[in-house]
Formats: structure tokens, C-alpha cells, sequence
């Protein structure tokens, strides 16, 4: 292996620690406690587990946690009663809605209720649109903990050449938006994208967001390339399970200049950036100055 190792678990760790140190100063300054508040519909294990992960390390950081559990038959109507509920709580200052939602229920609606300056996933459209023209918005959570990676590792990422592979709204479109934002050349490649390996040998830094297991191997790295594994795939391989990212680690790990692993990659820095997300909210919220280096 010649890569070195992005941890995303040691990045994260520090993230929080900043992110305490900034609860804390605002608690005893202007006496606010930023709050998050997270909407669970319905009972699929893996949300369960996500949600119960985010309350424990929100209330870690000194923010106060708010959860919400409704039962998966639930109409929309209340749901939306409850999300004008939330926009309307000054002790709320993020709001997350944990996806998937129940097929009778529109998403898009539902997220385009949040207020947008408590939207701390960024998928409101209009956060989408701040986005997408430059301008200060509220960064979803998992793109954002990859550039933070990016910009820890490389410094100036300006006239680089990225090529994220995936255009979903929740990460590979966001991640672009980021990635151009920094200067970089970006391609986006999806399943239509023709010679694949021949794209990603193209990119000085490489993002796989694709939702297949180890499907990226080392033929599709540039040499010395950073390369971000967002997935997460749980697979069955000699009798037991475990997690893969997107890429094939050990053939990527002896081409690329640095890689994430997975599990302790992109992930740990996900719910990071949801916190630092709260606390940026709970700043602009209140006219406060926000803390540096916690959003994109
Ligand atoms: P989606 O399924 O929404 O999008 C997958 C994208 O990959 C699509 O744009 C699709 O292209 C593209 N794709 C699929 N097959 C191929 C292929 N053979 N060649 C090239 N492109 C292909 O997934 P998400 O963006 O939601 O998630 C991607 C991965 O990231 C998943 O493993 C998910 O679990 C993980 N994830 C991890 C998070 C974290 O916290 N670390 C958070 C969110 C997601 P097309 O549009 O043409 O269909």
C-alpha cells in the first residue's frame, strides 16, 4: 500500500471538539443553547440506529436533542403540522427528517416545509439553490464532512481536477457544487458515463458516491490521487457481514496518494457536520457571528 490513510474518525473527534468549545462559549455568553431537532417516521432499524446515534452525540456537544417518533401510517398532514411546530420553536435550531419517509408521504414537501435557516440536512431547494450560485446556504452533511477532508489534506484544492462519481441530490450533485465552488474542474460521472475507469484516471481527487460495493478498483486511480469512499454497503463474504465503501481498498490504497477507509472514513464525518450544522443555524438564527471553519 503507498496511500496514506484520510481518518475520518480522528477528523470527526476534532470537529466535535470544536464544536463543544463554540456550544459552550455561546452558553455562557449570549446564554443560547443551540437545539436539534430530529423527525423519525415509522420504525426501519437501520433510521433507528442513525437517529439514536445523532441525539446521543448532539447532547454530547452540549446542544439539547429533540425527538420525534410517528408511527409509519401517520398523515402527512400531521407531520407537516408538526415540522410548522418545530419552525416555529426557538429552542429549535436544526431540524432533520430522517429519509426514507413512508411511500404516502411526499418528501420533497415535507422538506421543502423546513424552515429553510433550520434545514441543517441543506436539501430545502432554496438552500439547493444558495448552493448552486455561490452563496451561503446550509451545506449537506456528508458532502460537507468530504471537503472538509479535502481542504484538511490538500490545502488549496483551486485547479484540481475532481471527477465525482454519482449525482444524487444528497451527495454527488452537492459534492460537485462544492468542489467548483473550490476552483477544481469538475466531471460528474453517472451510470451513463462511458469509459468510466478512463474518466476517473482524469482526477486529482476522486469521490465515489455510487452505492455499489468495491466497484471503483485501483484501474480507475490516478496516481497520487486522493480518493473520498462514500459508500456504505453492508455485504455477506465468507460467512459473516461487513461494511465496503464504493471502492476496492486495498487495489485503490496502492495507487492513490491518500484514501478513506470504510468504515471510519466519510462516515463518522457525516453526523459531525450535522452538529456543526446546528450550531451554524443557532448562529445565524440569532444575528451571531459563526464560528470559522465549520462550513463550506
Ligand atoms: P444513489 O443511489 O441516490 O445514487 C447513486 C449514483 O451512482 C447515481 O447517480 C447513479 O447513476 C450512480 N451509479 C450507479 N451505478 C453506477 C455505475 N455502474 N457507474 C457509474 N455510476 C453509477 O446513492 P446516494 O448518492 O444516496 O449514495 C451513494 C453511496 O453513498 C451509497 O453507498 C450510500 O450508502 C452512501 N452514503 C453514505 C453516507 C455517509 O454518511 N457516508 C451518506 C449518504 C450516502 P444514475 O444517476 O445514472 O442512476
Amino acid at each position: 500500500m503507498t496511500a496514506s490513510i484520510i481518518d475520518g474518525k480522528a477528523f470527526a473527534a476534532r470537529l466535535r471538539a470544536q464544536v463543544t468549545e463554540q456550544v459552550a462559549r455561546l452558553a455562557s455568553g449570549p446564554g443560547l443553547i443551540p437545539g436539534l431537532a430530529v423527525v423519525l417516521v415509522g420504525e426501519d432499524p437501520a433510521s433507528e440506529v442513525y437517529v439514536r446515534s445523532k441525539g446521543r452525540q448532539t447532547v454530547e456537544v452540549g446542544m439539547r436533542s429533540f425527538e420525534h417518533k410517528l408511527a409509519a401510517e401517520v398523515p402527512e398532514a400531521e407531520l407537516l403540522a408538526l415540522i410548522d411546530r418545530l419552525n416555529a420553536d426557538d429552542a429549535v435550531h436544526g431540524i432533520l427528517v430522517q429519509l426514507p419517509l413512508p411511500k404516502h408521504i411526499n418528501a420533497e414537501k415535507v422538506i421543502n416545509r423546513i424552515d429553510p435557516g433550520k434545514d441543517v440536512d441543506g436539501f430545502h431547494i432554496l438552500n439547493v439553490g444558495l448552493l448552486g450560485t455561490g452563496q451561503k446556504a446550509m451545506v449537506p452533511c456528508t458532502p460537507l464532512g468530504c471537503l472538509m477532508m479535502l481542504r484538511d489534506h490538500l490545502g488549496d484544492l483551486s485547479g484540481l481536477e475532481a471527477v465525482v462519481v454519482g449525482r444524487s441530490n444528497i451527495v454527488g450533485k452537492p459534492m460537485a457544487q462544492l468542489l467548483l465552488g473550490e476552483s477544481c474542474t469538475v466531471t460528474i460521472a453517472h451510470s451513463r458515463t462511458r469509459d468510466l475507469p478512463a474518466v476517473c484516471r482524469r482526477a486529482d481527487i476522486l469521490i465515489a458516491a455510487v452505492g455499489r460495493p468495491e466497484m471503483i478498483t485501483g484501474d480507475f486511480v490516478k496516481p497520487g490521487a486522493t480518493v473520498i469512499d462514500v459508500g456504505i454497503n453492508r455485504i455477506t463474504r465468507d460467512g459473516g457481514t461487513r461494511l465496503v465503501g464504493d471502492v476496492e481498498f486495498a487495489s485503490a490504497a496502492g495507487v492513490a496518494g491518500a484514501i478513506t477507509p470504510v468504515p471510519g472514513g466519510v462516515g463518522p464525518m457525516t453526523i459531525a457536520c450535522l452538529l456543526a450544522n446546528t450550531l451554524t443555524a443557532a448562529c445565524r438564527g440569532n444575528g451571531l457571528p459563526e464560528p470559522e471553519g465549520l462550513t463550506a
